[in-house]
């Protein structure tokens, strides 16, 4: 039988609690797996007796914070098994990317991942997954071989392109609403170095010196921005490198002309790459929204110029995330930039609804699930992660594999 914590026990709230501490789920029952068939048992519990069923590995992403019902906890199920022959990798639903790219290093190969390494990498390449190297190579959700997952029926299935493909399309993009991933099999590719890291600059202008330097650059280039508010009051723009081409130091001359005050860019081995973005890996209260652009003028940059509290971070998109390779639900590849900001605190000040109206002139009025947290997960939001189709097919997909809608805190599916 799968082991269970209840709310009086002493590690209660130190498996229930994640990295985003905005809100949390406070379930009646946990049920932390350590195997797929304690994944099964968990959901066989809740739908005999109609409990709603979270399921959390890192807490990086929480859309829906539960209030009683299950929370089916991953962080013990998180074995990574990399077979060099055929360059994939299974990965159980708990393995954060520190542990896939540990791993594949050590066959001169690398996942998809992204700018935290402490992120869960299934959660993650199920919500798409923009990675570091995303416009060489494009979402990480479409270099997914397998997935195995249970539904809400309680049953397993090894969903493929050919084998259970509804399921499989509709685990890519509609993850946690469909069913629950116990592990996936996923492509890995022949990197071991790029260049990259990042070039903090004392000015805003930099923002507009990498928006210009863009026009330049290949696919082989991913880069972002972020304007950060440091703790002596000045704020600074930090541009964040990872390329995979050649003569890199060319390549971004343009941008080391405007001065940095630091310049970490340089070859690294993939290992090392949590040292491009530096995000913050302690857990904490903060609101975080995006917009995604289809373009980006001068204009929709300065709408971040008088922002002195919040991070602003702008995300190169486009290149490989534009194409398709396997079938799944993953939308809105016709956005070029995401644009987002971070607040500090549990509350959602203005700021989030007032830069989403100043850029809506440039939106292409969607959202990328993996980015849509707490108080700015809502349905509506939710809906607009897929292309219309896809979300009318997804919603009737739901209905086959959770008619009762046990899987519910999460990213919302509405029902037909
Ligand atoms: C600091 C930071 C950096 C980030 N960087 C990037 C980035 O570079 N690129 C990018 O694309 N995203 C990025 N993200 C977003 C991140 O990929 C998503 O929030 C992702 O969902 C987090 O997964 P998790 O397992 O760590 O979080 P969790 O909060 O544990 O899970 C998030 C969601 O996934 C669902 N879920 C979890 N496990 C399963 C499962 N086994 N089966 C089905 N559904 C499941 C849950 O229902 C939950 O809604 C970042 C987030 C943070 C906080």
């Amino acid at each position: 039988m799968a082991r269970r914590i209840t709310p009086e026990s002493d590690i209660y709230d130190s498996e229930r609690l994640g990295y985003q501490r905005s809100s949390s789920h406070k379930p009646d029952l946990i049920f932390p797996a350590e195997t797929a068939a304690d994944v099964r048992e968990a959901v066989a519990h809740a739908a005999a007796h109609d409990l709603p069923v979270a399921v959390q590995a890192t807490g990086h992403g929480l859309a829906r914070a539960a209030e009683g019902g299950v929370l089916i906890t991953t962080g013990r199920l998180n074995a990574v098994h990399v077979n060099p022959q055929t360059r994939t990798a299974h990965i159980e639903a708990g393995a954060p990317w520190s542990t896939v790219i540990e791993a594949a290093a050590v066959h001169g190969l690398a996942p998809l991942s992204g700018s935290a390494p402490a992120v869960g990498a299934a959660s993650y390449t199920l919500g798409g997954g923009i990675g570091l190297m995303a416009r060489t190579y494009g979402y990480a959700a479409d270099h997914v071989r397998a997935v195995d997952v249970v539904t809400a029926d309680g049953e397993s299935h090894v969903a493929t392109p050919d084998h259970d493909a509804d399921l499989y399309w509709a685990m890519l993009g509609g993850r946690g609403a469909i069913g629950i991933a116990t592990s996936l099999e996923i492509d890995l590719v022949p990197v071991t170095t790029l260049y990259g890291g990042a070039l903090l600059f004392d000015t805003f202008d930099a923002v507009h010196a990498w928006r210009e330097w863009l026009a330049h650059v290949p696919e082989e280039m991913t880069s972002s921005v972020a304007v950060i508010p440091f703790p002596d009051g000045r704020r600074r723009t930090q541009v964040r490198i990872a390329y995979l081409g050649e003569d890199g130091d060319s390549l971004i001359a343009p941008l080391r002309r405007h001065q940095p005050l630091t310049d970490t860019v340089k070859d690294i081995p993939y290992t090392a790459t949590a040292t491009i973005h530096n995000d913050p890996t302690e857990p904490a209260a903060y609101q975080s929204s995006h917009t995604l652009l289809r373009e980006l003028p001068a204009e929709a940059v300065e709408v971040a110029r008088n922002q002195t509290t919040n991070v602003v971070e702008i995300r190169h998109l486009g290149g490989a995330l534009s194409r398709p390779v396997r079938p799944n639900a993953i939308g809105n590849r016709d956005a070029h930039f995401l644009y987002g900001i971070v607040t500090r605190g549990p509350e959602v000040p203005p700021v989030h609804e007032k830069t989403a109206e100043a850029l809506e002139e440039w939106s292409t009025g969607g959202h990328a699930l993996n980015f849509l947290y707490a108080a700015h997960a809502t349905p509506e939001a939710v809906r607009t992660a897929f292309d219309p189709e896809t979300y009318q097919r997804l919603r009737a997909l739901k209905a086959t594999y959770d008619p009762a809608d046990l899987f519910r805190h999460t990213h919302v599916i509405e029902g037909p």
